[in-house]
């Protein structure tokens, strides 16, 4: 893992970090390049302008690691709320939650709960829920809540990581029960004996997985497979293969970030494939964003650029 990469994923987890960050006005000015606001509304609004590239949205309140039981009573009554504003504004939006910000640390069934109610109400809405896969001592819980929820609705997709040994045997088991899945690369530090150290064995491995998730099997199943990356290059290998299985293009589902790769974007989705882009809100943005400059240390200019124009 390269220093500057290790730097930023330890100062994401900095109480200390936090406060001083999110009083600075510069740092804040640097996030709204990847977050249109803190409010619901500010996130809504970014709808009609991907819907003329034929973009949809996800949205997610950022927080996690709710310690305070009352907190993720709270993050399930808004992502509730959202499910109603985003039907009531016809938004093409579904959301993704994160299991610690939903109770996860505090009681398992609390968590599993709130997003068996949030799966039913967005069922009955006709919207979709996805849960964010964390930290690697979270995969097993998480993987277990999206199982047994999915047991009961059909609407809910789980995020693997393509950095850990154990992925390939956990899409295994999601395959079969036609579950959605997001596949994506992996935001945290994780040690050597549990995920690939090398960038390069990472992007191949993505390549093996994305592959297994396009299989006669896994579509037969019923699974929604969902490709979450910004690498051009996995991006248009996804493609080809999804191509060479006489598939049409709208198979190939991609989701990217808000404010990353817009044009990469608006190609794939002329190009016929679904896309949607994951915009993100709230308050709580200092350890989302540190993992976001992680990912290519380049931005860390941004936020330079942007203090000295402060
Ligand atoms: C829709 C979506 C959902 C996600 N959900 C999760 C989750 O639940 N759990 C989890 O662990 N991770 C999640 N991630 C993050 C993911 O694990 C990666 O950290 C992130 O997507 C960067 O990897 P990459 O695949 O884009 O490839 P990289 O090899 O990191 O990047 C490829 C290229 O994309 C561009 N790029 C990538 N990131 C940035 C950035 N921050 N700023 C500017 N350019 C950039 C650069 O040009 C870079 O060269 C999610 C990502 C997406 C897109």
């Amino acid at each position: 893992m390269g220093l500057m990469r290790s730097v930023l994923l330890a100062g994401s987890e900095s109480p200390w970090l936090r406060a001083q960050a999110t009083r600075r006005a510069f740092v804040r000015r640097a996030v709204s390049r990847f977050m249109p606001g803190e409010s619901l509304e500010e996130a809504l609004g970014t709808a009609p302008d991907l819907a003329r590239d034929r973009i949809g949205l996800v949205l997610t309140r950022l927080g996690e690691s709710v310690t305070d039981a009352a907190e993720a009573d709270e993050v399930a009554a808004h992502y509730l709320d959202a499910l109603e504003s985003i039907r009531a504004q016809r938004v093409n939006a579904e959301i993704s939650v994160k299991p610690t910000q939903l109770g996860l640390d505090i009681d398992a069934s609390r968590c599993l709960a709130h997003v068996r109610a949030l799966a039913g109400r967005a069922a009955a809405l006709g919207n979709f829920v996805w849960i964010d896969m964390e930290q690697s001592r979270y995969v097993d819980a998480t993987l277990e809540l999206a199982r047994t929820v999915r047991a009961a609705h059909a609407n809910v997709g789980v995020c693997v990581q393509a950095y850990l040994f154990r992925t390939a045997q956990d899409l295994e088991r999601l395959l079969p029960i036609g579950a959605g899945v997001r596949l994506v690369k992996g935001a945290y530090k994780e040690p050597a004996e549990i995920a690939f150290p090398r960038k390069a064995d990472v992007d191949a491995n993505y390549l093996t997985l994305a592959r297994r998730l396009l299989a006669d099997d896994a579509r037969k199943a019923g699974v929604r497979a969902v490709f979450g990356t910004h690498d051009t290059r996995l991006l248009g290998a996804i493609a080809e293969s999804n191509a060479a299985l006489g598939r049409p293009a709208r198979d190939a589902e991609f989701h990217l970030l808000y404010g990353i790769q817009r044009a990469e974007q608006q190609r794939l989705a002329r190009a016929g494939h679904a896309v949607r882009v994951l915009v993100s809100y709230g308050s709580y943005w200092f350890p989302w964003y540190m993992r976001r400059l992680a990912e290519r240390p380049a931005n860390v200019w941004f936020v330079a650029r942007s203090l000295f124009r402060s």
